[in-house]
């Protein structure tokens, strides 16, 4: 039986994890963290993972964690409208295959689909890679070591397997000019507020998305334009700056942050290389080809990725071969969303008063019946699915 060792339990690696076993391959998961993480942030799933979460047989599970929003809102500092959208529109434009959900509903579902002959190690790191060409030989951070036919780095951004592998981590990302940060808080007032829409506030160099999770539960994130390369050493106080003038909502959401350790905080980036693979070593994901939450498709290129990767080791018994294959198909998809990214980031974060006037009319007339066909394209849900083509 192929043994897959696979770093990092988040959307990439359980999605591999789950769709290497239906192949028939034993597979063991090493997770950083203690164990499944929680929450996180809302985001949208669509494109290319829906069709792989449908091939998984995960895609009712993950409808039954989807979230009901009523309109998406651009609004000002103060809490005044500038454009609304139904989200049913969007949801339209996707041909249906759309909903928001939370990330950690997603590695939940995706978790407990595993059987259980799949391992997972939390609270363990991969600290050594000996690549012997016909397989790899691991050493893990509790002293052991493990062998493989192919290690997987499904680590995330700033994978410590790329770094092993490849090298530091520098080289590879690309930063995109902002910060973000996002945790959840409880105020019924910021609740009564979004009214059940998803709020979007965008001020001078800043945006911050609200939602009410649960029963005065609101998830909040935040971008903002930075061009530091490193986390701040207090995030609060960087919130603190970077909003602490701002009127609505943003009082309150800013004396509700939680400690920093609860605050999900990096830089905004994408990650660039050449290759994903070297020797019995591949990445997915965001550790090797992050597109950032400005392409919003990073959860759904992860899961492609996942079951792409299984599909080319179904379909060729040549390891090597079928890695080739993998990375060869998927990259122009994934090249497409890093453009498409780069793209959204004046629509995300409006340079001037005046970009986001203008995205607010568009967004306005979109909402004219002849025209809403370019919403798809606006948000880029239009895409299709992905999937390995057979040879
Ligand atoms: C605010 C925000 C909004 C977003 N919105 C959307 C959206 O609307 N739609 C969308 O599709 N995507 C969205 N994304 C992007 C999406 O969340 C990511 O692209 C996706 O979660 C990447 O999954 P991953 O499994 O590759 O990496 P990660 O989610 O980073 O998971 C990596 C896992 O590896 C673990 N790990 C890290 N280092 C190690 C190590 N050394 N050893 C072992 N384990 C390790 C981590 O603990 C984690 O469990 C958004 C992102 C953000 C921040």
């Amino acid at each position: 039986m192929m043994k897959a060792l696979i770093a990092g339990a988040g959307i990439a690696g359980l999605t591999t994890a789950l769709a290497l076993r239906r192949i028939g391959w034993e597979v063991t998961v090493i997770e950083k963290a203690p164990g499944l993480r929680a929450g996180g942030y809302m985001l949208d799933f669509f494109g290319p993972g829906f069709e792989a979460a449908e091939e998984l047989g995960v895609i009712e599970a993950l409808r039954r964690h989807a979230r009901g929003v009523g309109k998406l809102d651009m609004v000002d500092a103060r809490g005044r409208t500038g454009s609304s959208m139904a989200y049913q529109r969007i949801i339209e434009a996707a041909d249906g295959k759309l909903f928001p959900i939370l990330r950690g509903d997603i590695e939940r579902v995706l978790h407990d689909a595993l059987p259980d002959a799949v391992t997972i190690r939390f609270g363990a790191e991969i600290v050594a890679v000996d690549d012997r060409g016909s397989g790899v030989t691991v050493r893990i951070s509790t002293g052991e070591t493990m062998e493989a036919d192919l290690l997987v780095g499904a680590d995330g951004i700033h994978s410590g397997v790329r770094r092993l592998v490849f090298g530091p981590e520098t080289q590879f990302i690309r930063p995109l000019g902002f910060h973000t940060a996002a945790y959840f808080f409880d105020n019924q007032d910021v609740a009564a507020a979004l009214d059940g829409d998803f709020k979007m506030m965008t001020a001078k160099d800043c945006m911050a998305g609200f939602y009410e999770v649960d029963r005065g539960r609101i998830m909040s994130f935040f971008v903002m334009r930075s061009d530091r390369m490193e986390r701040p050493a207090d995030v609060r106080a960087t919130l603190q700056t970077a909003y602490g003038g701002l009127g609505w909502v943003l009082p309150a959401a800013l004396d509700a942050a939680p400690a920093a350790k609860d605050i999900y905080y990096d830089i905004v980036a994408q990650v660039e290389m050449a290759r994903w693979r070297r020797g019995r070593a591949i990445l997915l994901g965001d550790a090797a080809y992050a597109v950032s939450l400005l392409a919003g498709q990073g959860a759904s290129l992860a899961m492609a990725g996942g079951r792409a990767l299984a599909q080319a080791l179904e379909a060729d018994r040549d390891i090597d071969a079928a890695l080739e294959r993998f990375e060869t198909q998927l990259r122009p998809l994934v090249e497409d969303k890093q453009q498409a990214g780069r793209r959204m980031a004046n629509w995300f974060v409006p340079a001037t008063p005046a970009h986001a006037l203008v995205r607010d009319i568009a967004i306005r007339v979109m909402n004219w019946p002849p025209l809403s066909g370019l919403m798809g394209q606006f948000f880029s849900v239009g895409s299709k699915g992905f999937s390995l083509a057979r040879r």
